[in-house]
């Protein structure tokens, strides 16, 4: 979601004239910052005081993302070398400042220029009207805003006559998504998108396992372009912890879903979420979240100890009862379990032929890409492959995170 915010920020402003540069070389520094865990905010703080040493009185320090959300105008008076706190989304006011206190108007108006790459972020939703106790987010963002189906087909439609070969529809509960002029939900918007001529791939994120309809998992399995890959946060295996998290399932729920899609489609990665440590999570409930982990074999599991955020539910109600060495041993060992199950499910694509879609190429010069099904894919015979090239990959070999093979004949 910060991605495509950024995305859409520098459009703007190249599309103004703006051109992007080196830090030491910039009149302008902009942060996109995120507060869904302390340590992110932590970051965003210490860039902050990093960049006192940078700002001059002709330089401006602009901020934006979900810290304005949080804590507003009172950047400002914390952060006085901070010239401009920007609301995500409402950048012109913005951009008429720095229009009104840089001359650029030699500079060359580029609409999209550069800025499409192989991938393309479209926002669907903006915001989330779901309650979850430990998140910051619907503080932050707000509830929901549904773009209409025709603003989101022509956005991706214009990103693939621009060069890009992929488009991701975003949504902080994409499965949520309704046209409001009435157009249908999310499966009716893929369909529409997946039409697209020259669009090679559709990826969707992030679902939520009590909106995800089946029709959905139909569309994506009777689809050539939409990817096999599903991010379907769990965040605990315990009901009675999902119960206190207010995500409005139970484990037994999300078993459904896993097995519907693995029906479905036998090969589909799977990538969920995981905190560990949310207020009163016993030694048992762990053992839950831990054996859920071990049964569905999660491609990718992201986890994250529970820090608990300011005006959220679980802050205000909720001790954070979980010492922060136990938390630390959760992580660790789920950590170990997760690596050890992608490791072994990455090996069975051990010669199998894949199809790549080509992103750009490594610190070693060779092209990778992501196969449909999510995993990163390097491939080892370089010759002339381009980003945004499709190309069927064997694959020699397999880490938890990665495939690499040849070209196939
Ligand atoms: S669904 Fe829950 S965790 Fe996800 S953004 Fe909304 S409130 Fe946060």
């Amino acid at each position: 979601m910060n991605s495509a915010d950024s995305e859409s920020l520098a459009r703007r402003l190249l599309a103004a004239g703006y051109v992007e540069d080196s830090l030491e070389r910039a009149d302008v520094a902009i942060l996109n910052t995120c507060v869904v865990r302390q340590a992110s905010e932590n970051r965003v703080y210490s860039k902050l005081h990093e960049l006192k040493e940078w700002k001059t009185a002709e330089r401006t320090i602009a901020l934006t993302g979900c810290l304005v959300g949080k804590e507003g105008e009172e950047l400002r008076s914390r952060f006085p070398h901070l010239d401009a706190v920007v609301p995500i989304g409402d950048y012109e006011p913005f951009v008429a400042e720095l229009e009104a206190r840089y001359d650029y108007s030699q500079g060359e108006a580029l609409p999209h220029a550069g800025r499409t790459g192989v991938s393309h972020y479209v926002r669907v939703i903006q915001g989330c009207d779901h309650n979850c106790t430990f998140c910051i987010v619907p503080k932050v963002r707000g509830r929901e805003k549904h773009v209409p189906m025709a603003a989101v087909v022509a956005e991706c439609r214009q990103a693939v006559d621009d060069g890009a070969r992929e488009v991701v529809l975003l949504g902080q509960n994409v499965d949520d998504y309704r046209d409001p002029n009435g157009g249908g939900g999310l499966a009716a918007l893929v369909r529409e998108v997946e039409r697209i001529p020259g669009l090679k791939r559709l990826r969707f994120l992030t679902s939520h396992p009590q909106d995800l309809e089946v029709e959905l998992l139909e569309v994506m399995a009777s689809s050539d372009v939409v990817c096999r890959e599903l991010q379907l946060p769990v965040q605990s295996g315990d009901d009675t912890v999902l119960k206190r998290m207010a995500r409005g399932y139970q484990t037994r729920h999300y078993r459904a879903i896993v097995e519907n899609a693995r029906r479905l489609m036998p090969d589909i990665g799977l990538v969920t979420d995981v905190i560990v440590g949310f207020p009163g999570e016993s030694e048992s409930a762990y053992m839950n979240t831990r054996a859920l982990v071990e049964e569905l074999e999660f491609d990718v599991v992201h986890i994250a100890m529970y820090s608990p955020r300011p005006t959220t539910y679980a802050a205000a109600r909720m001790a954070d009862d979980v010492p922060h060495e136990e938390k630390l041993r959760r992580l660790n060992d789920l950590l170990a379990l997760s690596r050890g199950i992608a490791a072994r499910k990455t090996a069975r694509w051990i010669g199998r032929e894949v199809e790549v879609l080509i992103e750009g190429r490594d610190e070693l010069h060779r092209p990778f890409g992501r196969i449909r099904q999510g995993k990163r894919a390097i491939v080892l015979r370089p010759g002339d492959i381009v980003a945004g090239e499709v190309l069927n990959m064997l694959v020699m070999h397999a880490t938890a995170g990665q495939l690499t093979g040849l070209p196939a004949a």
